[in-house]
């Protein structure tokens, strides 16, 4: 027998129809590409969002069909998405930091009909338009401007089209399963992958990363997402704002520490998202510039371990809490997000902040495990320290990539993240490494993260890399890659004592490198690969 519920597809379109009838009234805050600020609100996002979505049908696209878009977190953007998927085509989000030979291989390999762009992405464009035959149009986010037209024949402008349309548009109502959006890989290793995710998949991520226990999402939130939207949905951000009627505060271009603290002391910003390296930015910003970043409760950070630094840092000279997250394009992102449990406030602070700093535990909807790293679908105890292979399954976890016809999952259903973790009884997950960065000393592994994060507790060290060096004895032996803080004076000597009380003698890594930058992946990950080919060999001299 069935229950004698409704059933409504669970449709993105109906995010932004909440949105408009509940939250109409509620700020949009958006930097323009120019450095300007638009400010607009859900029901203004909403008219444009059925203006574009005209547009768009009055391009003659069928179901499904691929809509680039390359843009910053910006208002026209947030529109775009909302007429993309809610018309039925797929959202593709474009990481701009890519290779220009990477995004030529994205764009063809989703077969992109339509490419939306911001100004500063002109030059980009100009460069793949010739190797990409599958694109038929070619929209400027923005007003008509002559340079635009000159450099890309035939196109179009976002502001030209939306005025030309009315705002009555009837979302329509298909499948929920249909495809939403699509978002490749970072490409760490090999060619990008397209994950293509659901608007079913997209509405349950939205549900669970609003909950208390995972990033606290409520209409009493202006959320800053500084994650882009090009890299995982800005991890769901967007949508969730619509389900609980947050505002969002869109930073468009600038990113540096500067324009992010003016953002969140203008607009008392509660809640920003994004990774390690524009925290760094921010925390130094602020401690320049003074302010307190006083209505900033929370603060979201994943896409690599947070350095325990940092969340010192934000607790203790901000009052900010931070929320661990961990996830992967390949989950939509959210995996697992740090909240404490009842239990855990009979802890002392310092073992509160300790339990803080790993990544977190899953919210409902998915399951987490680890497996043994010979034979992956053996499964390995939850009991803190015994560490394996990670494994998610859930209703936004991938189970193929864009085009493979072949499964991305274990033999028993389970997708294989490539991150070596420990589980405890209660789920928290800790992530020693991806399994490619773990150093493999004598037969004995050395966690490159857990030796980051010494490096980057030292007051003189800004950034720390460490990589696998190839050792004549020991096969592999750890190498700190670091960048000093201005003015500082640090040896590498004075580095390597700093670790002496810190891990065992034999964990103490061989040598530091001091450098000027560190090469970042498009979403700014250390792109250790490129490292470890640039230093993999100075213990061999
Ligand atoms: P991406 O698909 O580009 O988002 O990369 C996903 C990978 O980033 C994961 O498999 C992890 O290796 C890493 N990652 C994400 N969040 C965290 C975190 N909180 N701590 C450590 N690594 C993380």
């Amino acid at each position: 027998m069935q229950g004698h519920m409704m059933f409504q597809p669970l449709l993105i379109s109906s995010l932004i129809k909440h949105a408009e009838r509940y939250h109409g009234d509620t700020a949009i805050i958006s930097k323009n590409t120019d450095g300007t600020i638009t400010k607009t609100d859900w029901t203004h996002i909403s008219e444009n969002s059925k203006r574009f979505a005209n547009a768009l049908s009055a391009l003659g696209l069928k179901e499904s069909d691929r809509v680039a878009t390359i843009a910053w977190n910006n208002h026209r953007h947030l529109e775009s998405w909302y007429a993309i998927s809610g018309s039925g085509f797929v959202c593709h989000t474009i990481n701009p930091r890519l290779f220009p030979e990477q995004l030529v291989f994205i764009i063809n390999d989703a077969q992109d009909k339509v490419v939306l762009f911001d100004k500063t992405f002109l030059p980009l464009i100009k460069g793949v338009k010739s190797h990409t035959p599958h694109v038929e149009h070619f929209i400027y986010l923005g007003a008509y401007d002559q340079n635009v037209a000159d450099a890309v024949p035939n196109v179009k402008f976002y502001d030209v089209l939306i005025a030309e349309q009315s705002s009555e548009f009837e979302w329509p109502s298909f499948d929920e399963t249909t495809a939403s959006s699509l978002c490749y890989t970072s490409g760490t290793t090999g060619n990008p992958k397209g994950a293509l995710y659901s608007h079913r998949s997209t509405l349950l991520h939205t549900y669970a990363i609003c909950l208390p226990d995972s990033l606290n999402l409520s209409a009493h939130d202006v959320m800053l997402p500084v994650v882009p939207m090009f890299h995982v949905n800005a991890w769901g951000t967007p949508y969730a704002a619509a389900m609980v009627g947050a505002t969002l505060v869109l930073p468009g271009p600038g990113l540096d520490g500067a324009s992010l603290v003016e953002l969140i002391d203008e607009f008392k910003v509660t809640v920003a998202l994004g990774v390690p390296t524009i925290w760094q930015g921010l925390l130094a910003a602020a401690k320049q510039s003074g302010s307190r970043l006083e209505s900033m409760k929370r603060n979201v950070v994943g896409g690599s371990a947070c350095p325990p630094a940092m969340m010192a840092a934000f607790k203790n000279s901000y009052q900010c809490e931070t929320i661990h997250a961990w996830g992967m394009t390949e989950t939509s992102p959210l995996g697992s997000a740090n909240q404490l449990k009842a239990k855990h406030s009979l802890l002392s602070e310092d073992e509160k902040f300790k339990l803080r700093l790993s990544q977190g535990r899953p919210p409902f909807g998915v399951d987490l495990r680890i497996t043994d790293q010979e034979n992956g679908t053996h499964v390995l105890a939850n009991d803190g320290h015994t560490s394996g292979n990670l494994q998610i399954r859930g209703h936004w976890i991938i189970d193929s990539y864009l085009g493979k016809s072949s499964s991305a999952l274990t033999s028993d259903g389970w997708f294989d993240t490539g991150d070596i973790a420990t589980l405890d009884e209660d789920g928290y997950l800790t992530l020693s490494d991806r399994s490619k960065d773990l150093i493999k000393s004598g037969g004995e592994w050395i966690s490159s993260v857990e030796l980051e994060n010494i490096a980057m507790g030292h007051p003189d060290i800004a950034m720390a890399a460490v990589i696998a060096a190839t050792h004549p004895k020991w096969d592999e032996r750890p190498v700190v890659i670091a960048i000093k803080t201005p003015n500082s004076q640090i040896t590498e000597q004075q580095l390597l004592d700093y670790y002496s009380d810190k891990v065992a003698k034999w964990q103490i890594p061989d040598k530091v490198v001091f450098v000027d930058a560190i090469p970042l992946t498009g979403t700014g990950k250390m792109l250790k690969r490129d490292l470890r080919e640039q230093y993999g060999h100075v213990l061999l001299n």
